[in-house]
């Protein structure tokens, strides 16, 4: 099963990659994870991402588009993935159906999280990230037992510097200009499946996992 989801910074979609990542055994691309890792690593492309990211912009389709072509070439692929914040253009959907095409392959289902502006805000702002796993915390909604330190392994837990507030405002606009016409394209595909991740994760995952059985993916 071939998957991708869809939605603003802080709709959820990291963690409902997670969920769904472990329940069908999907690989998981998070291209945003991607550039945080080789930024950490100080890599010619952390380097050249970081001044994009940190502005609250796209890094250009040419250098994302090449880095998960890379991606989907590694093994764990074969068993099917969930792609967690690509494509975020158009220019990179048609990039990526066309790098599918060429071994007879396609999207299965969009899963499209769907979430209110003023509930983003909230949540992004209040939002903590292991800086060695990645696990997702907010201050508010799942706090960490320990403050500053990641319940699974240890690590610190920090807010990321592009969660602050001038960057968020940044993002939603390059979200809304960029990515929000995704819907429309894959829309037109039949393939969408939404989630209305407003309240409870759990009710947003019942009716994402109701659309995949509607289309027989599980
Ligand atoms: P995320 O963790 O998915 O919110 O991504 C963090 C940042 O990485 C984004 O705000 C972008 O600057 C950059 N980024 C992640 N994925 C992409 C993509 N598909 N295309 C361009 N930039 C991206």
């Amino acid at each position: 099963m071939k998957l991708i989801i869809l939605g603003a910074p802080g709709s959820g979609k990291g963690t409902s990659a997670t969920y769904f990542r472990e329940k069908y055994n999907l690989a998981h691309i998070s291209t945003g994870d991607i550039f945080r890792a080789n930024i950490k690593g100080g890599t010619p492309l952390g380097i050249e991402a970081k001044t994009y990211i940190d502005a609250g912009k796209l890094v250009p389709d040419s250098v994302t588009i090449n880095m998960v072509a890379d991606r989907l070439k590694e093994d764990d692929c074969k068993k099917g993935y969930i792609l967690d914040g690509f494509p975020r253009t158009i220019a990179q959907a048609e990039a990526l159906d066309e790098m599918l095409a060429k071994n007879g392959e396609a999207i299965d289902a969009v899963l499209s999280i769907v979430v209110a502006d003023e509930t983003i805000k909230g949540r992004v702002s209040g939002r903590r990230v292991c800086e060695k796993c990645g696990e997702s915390y907010n201050v508010t909604f799942r706090p960490t037992k320990v403050e500053g330190v990641c319940d699974s392994c240890g690590g610190n837990v920090v807010q990321r510097d592009d969660d602050k507030p001038e960057t968020v405002e940044a993002r939603l606009k390059t979200y809304y200009a960029n990515t929000q016409p995704l819907i429309d394209f894959y829309d037109k595909k039949g393939i969408i499946i939404e989630g209305d991740n407003n309240n409870d994760p759990a009710v947003c995952r019942e009716q994402l996992e109701a659309g995949l059985k509607a289309k027989n993916l599980i």
